[in-house]
């Protein structure tokens, strides 16, 4: 490759933020089974200071990049080990790639993506909301299920925490602008919008096909800044409202006309 398409130009950060609302209990694993007797035996991720159980971004990134492969229909050509395939090329042009990143491999450059998803935490009302119920864990509930032997019907009981229905959390997701083609940015910026839209109706964390993960995401803000805003220009920003979803459509547009 010539040493001109080497170039990544860093024009500006377009920030999204918003809330994450579940509306059903959510789980997302800590990994690894608590060892403490009698203790839970799936345990969510929480932060190790506080002990607020929060979201990975890796979780949300992972989940759109999975659903933006499949809608463009590209090829599963990696294969991760632990029986994961995914898609991953070195083509600038590819949609999911050039958004998500791509580690090059055998073939090719390393594509950083063009966007970061923050971890979400709780926000304050759900806190406070949450320590007022009782339940023996902080901030989350625990669900017995129970697996059926179907030969003897014994029952195979385990205890599964999860965050409940109804909690909110802060997100944040950040699109670096490296094109100064207002119709790139714009395809960008739909495609992580409707990702979301279609995370809505698909599940985030574990066990999404026993009704756990149904999240809803309020996308309320859309703020622009040119690369001149962290040198001080205060001209160099545009922070635009999404009041209803219909909004976004406009908003992407106006947003992407700012940086055009
Ligand atoms: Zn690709």
């Amino acid at each position: 490759m010539a040493n001109e398409d080497r170039r990544r130009p860093l024009r500006g950060k377009i920030i999204l933020r918003g809330l994450m609302v579940c509306d059903t209990g959510m789980h997302i694993g800590a990994g690894g089974n608590n060892l403490d007797i009698g203790g839970i035996d799936s345990p969510v991720v929480r932060d190790p200071l506080t002990r607020e159980p929060y979201v990975p971004g890796s979780s949300l990134k992972g989940k759109m990049r999975s659903l933006l492969e499949r809608q463009l229909n590209l090829p599963f050509n990696r294969y991760g080990g632990n029986g994961v395939y995914r898609h991953e090329c070195s083509n600038r042009k590819c949609l999911a790639c050039r958004l998500f990143g791509a580690a090059g491999g055998r073939d090719g450059d390393n594509i950083p993506g063009r966007i970061i998803v923050r971890d979400m935490s709780m926000t304050k009302e759900s806190k406070e909301r949450l320590s007022e119920i009782e339940t023996g864990l902080q901030y989350t509930e625990w669900k017995f299920e129970n697996s059926l032997d179907r030969v003897t019907a014994a029952a195979n009981p385990r205890q599964l925490e999860r965050v409940p229905r109804g909690t909110e959390f802060d997100f944040e997701i950040i699109y670096t602008v490296e094109s100064e083609d207002e119709e790139e940015i714009k395809k960008d910026l739909y495609n992580i919008v409707q990702l979301l839209r279609m995370v809505e109706d698909d599940t985030l964390g574990g066990h999404g096909s026993r009704g756990y993960g149904k999240v809803r995401f309020n996308l309320n803000i859309f703020e622009g800044r040119l690369i001149g805003f962290y040198s001080g220009d205060t001209g160099a920003s545009k922070s635009l409202e999404v009041k209803t979803p219909e909004d976004c459509t406009g908003v992407v547009d106006e947003m992407a006309e700012f940086f055009g």
